[in-house]
């Protein structure tokens, strides 16, 4: 098989794991088999350093043959697509032809398994040494680890890796039971604290390092000893949204759980997309993608804006019968402001006298924005002409804040004040 024809295999397989986020891209779906994974050619996805910057990663897998049977996976033993298999050699010079050509600045390397864990993350974690000993690269290298995989390999893909992650796949322990009964989550959630350690006392030695004396190199200007790397960008970890019942509350349960024990950078939200031959056991139709956006933004709140899961939506009480209903994030109205609307006696919030947590909570109000005001407020109080300075959207905004020259108008009940600050539908247009 030609390597154009591996390439638009495996970039394809590959597209399906949102754990290296793409931005931008058209909806992941392979039914009919069109495209070759991303928005650009070539399995080119756009993912985030660590310090903000978006870089171009080339997004393969080094085989799409899998022995396991996930039911969701367009890769499971049963499924009907034609398979590939790179060399790692072949990955090592995909690599390096595209980073030679400006195409990508890293590798996003995972795989199906075949003969047997240890044995598929030996070969991808060969590609990364080879890459990094035998040719210096020094793009980004993010590795989906596998979490059956020894100990000893997991902590060689740390010293060549800026990232791993490790799949949970499903939220919950029986969705796993139900749609991927190969997958052991107690040996993924023993992965993942392993490396988090890793990360943790690599952390540690460049800190102390850092701290301590200065050693004299020969020919050289004296330098203090450079600590062992590991995984310097974190790890991270991917879920399936929509594959089951499982509802948003649970979800961003085990998001919270998983930010909390194993420190991870993030959590992706990938919106289950339908794969030829599916199994029954799984929806016709994929979930809305505005469910997977409003998740996005309901884990931002977690992670920046001091909200707790439970808050940002409450598990369902069972009812009369004992059934306990699903508890979901609203479609209609970013996870913020619902929170605001259900919330109304917590506004209006005075911008000139409100704590920061408090001033977090404020619909249209980001961080940035938040910082900038209790900048200002201790040089002068606030006024809303100093939020149409900020560039926060007033509409969404005003009717929950105090200034040093707006109140609120009336009160409104909370289905007029959705309506009044959701944003303007876009008139269509007739030519
Ligand atoms: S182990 Fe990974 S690649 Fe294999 S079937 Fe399951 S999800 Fe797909």
């Amino acid at each position: 098989m030609q390597i154009q024809q591996k390439l638009a295999i495996l970039a394809d397989a590959a597209k399906y794991d949102a754990s290296c986020a793409s931005s931008g891209t058209s909806k992941r779906n392979s039914v009919g088999g069109r495209g070759i994974g991303s928005t650009e050619g070539s399995g080119i996805c756009h993912s985030y350093a660590p310090d903000g910057r978006c870089i171009s990663l080339l997004k393969i897998l080094l085989t799409n043959f899998c022995q396991y049977d996930c039911l969701y996976c367009v890769n499971r033993v049963t499924s009907n697509v034609p398979r590939a298999r790179f060399s790692v050699d072949e990955v090592v010079a995909l690599t390096l032809d595209f980073y030679r050509r400006n195409c990508i600045e890293g590798l996003f390397l995972s795989s199906g398994i075949i003969r047997n864990p240890d044995y598929t993350m030996e070969q991808v974690v060969e590609v990364a040494r080879v890459l990094r000993e035998e040719h210096d690269f020094r793009g980004y290298i993010h590795l989906k680890t596998i979490p059956d995989a020894s100990p000893e390999l997991l902590e060689k893909a740390g010293r060549y890796a800026d990232r791993l992650s490790i799949n949970v796949e499903l939220p919950t322990q029986e969705g796993l039971e139900a749609l991927a009964p190969e997958k052991d989550a107690a040996a993924i959630r023993r992965s993942m604290a392993r490396l988090t350690i890793h990360i943790a006392d690599a952390k540690g030695a460049a800190s102390e390092a850092a701290a301590g004396p200065v050693v004299s190199l020969p020919r050289a200007t004296p330098r203090r000893a450079a600590a062992p790397k590991f995984a310097p960008a974190g790890q991270s970890t991917q879920m399936i949204v929509g594959a089951d019942a499982t509802d948003d509350a649970a979800i961003l349960a085990a998001s919270a759980n998983l930010y909390g024990a194993y420190k991870l950078r993030r959590v992706y939200y990938s919106a289950f997309s339908p794969i030829p031959d599916a199994s029954s056991s799984l929806p016709l139709v994929a979930p809305p993608m505005v469910r997977e956006h409003r998740l996005y933004q309901a884990d931002w709140l977690m992670r920046f804006y001091g909200f707790a899961h439970d808050e940002i939506v409450p598990s369902a009480a069972p009812d009369a019968t004992g059934v306990t209903g699903s508890s979901m994030l609203s479609l209609d109205v970013d996870p913020k402001l619902a929170w605001a609307l259900a919330h109304r006696d917590r506004f209006p919030v005075d911008l000139n006298r409100a704590p920061r947590e408090m001033l977090l909570r404020v619909p249209g109000l980001g961080v940035k924005a938040v910082d900038r005001l209790l900048a200002a407020r201790r040089v002068r109080r606030v006024r809303s002409d100093d939020l149409g300075r900020l560039h926060v959207p007033l509409r969404k905004v005003l009717p929950f804040v105090l200034t040093a020259d707006h109140q609120p108008g009336r009160a409104l009940d909370a289905e007029s004040l959705a309506a009044l600050v959701r944003p303007a539908p876009v008139q269509a247009s007739l030519f």
